[in-house]
C-alpha cells in the first residue's frame, strides 16, 4: 500500500482577489484528496519569516512578505496517498511560465510571486507546516461515501 500522507496548502491573496478558491479546491477535490483542515489564516511577518526562512536572503523576500499578507489566505490540510508528492505535481512548478500545462499554476497564473498556492515539498516539512498553522482540533477525521473508490480498498 502506497504511504497515505497529510500535507499543508495556502491559498494565496492573488487566488482569492482572482476569484480561484473554489476552482483551485474543486482541483484538489477532483484529484481525490481529502479536505481534513480548512481555515482562514492572516498572515504575519513572524509567521512568514518562519514559514520561507529558506528564502530570507534572497532580494523578493521583502515584497514576498508584503504580498503574502494583503489578504487572509485559505490554508487546506489535505489527506491522500502519496498527498505531499501528488499536491506539488497538480500545483506544478514555481515558475508558472516553467509549469507543465494542466497543472494550477501553468493554467491560471504567469508569474512570480503571485503563483497563487503554498504546498509543502517533502513528509518532514508538511509536518512541520501542518503543526504551525493547524491546532489538533482544527483536523478532523471523517469516512466519504467515495472513499473505497478514491482509495481503492474494498471496492
Ligand atoms: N518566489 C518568488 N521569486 C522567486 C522564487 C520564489 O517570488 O524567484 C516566491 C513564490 O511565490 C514561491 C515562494 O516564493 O511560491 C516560495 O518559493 P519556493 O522556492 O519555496 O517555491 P514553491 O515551494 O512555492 O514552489
Ligand atoms: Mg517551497
Amino acid at each position: 500500500m502506497p504511504d497515505k500522507q497529510q500535507t499543508l496548502v495556502l491559498l494565496k491573496p492573488d487566488a482569492l482577489q482572482r476569484d480561484l478558491l473554489g476552482e483551485i479546491i474543486r482541483r484538489f477535490e477532483m484529484k481525490g484528496l481529502k479536505i481534513v483542515g480548512l481555515k482562514f489564516v492572516r498572515l504575519t511577518e513572524a509567521l512568514l519569516e518562519e514559514h520561507y526562512a529558506h528564502l530570507a536572503d534572497k532580494p523578493f523576500f521583502a515584497s514576498l512578505k508584503q504580498f503574502m499578507m494583503q489578504t487572509p489566505v485559505v490554508g487546506l490540510v489535505l489527506e491522500g496517498y502519496d498527498a505531499v508528492a501528488e499536491i506539488r505535481k497538480v500545483v506544478g512548478s514555481t515558475n508558472p511560465r516553467a509549469a507543465d500545462a494542466g497543472t494550477i499554476r501553468a493554467d491560471f497564473s504567469m508569474n512570480m510571486p503571485s503563483n497563487l498556492i503554498h504546498a509543502s515539498d517533502s513528509p518532514e516539512s508538511a509536518e512541520t507546516e501542518i503543526k504551525r498553522f493547524f491546532k489538533d482540533d482544527e483536523l478532523f477525521s471523517y469516512e466519504k461515501i467515495t472513499d473505497r473508490y478514491i482509495f481503492g480498498e474494498g471496492v
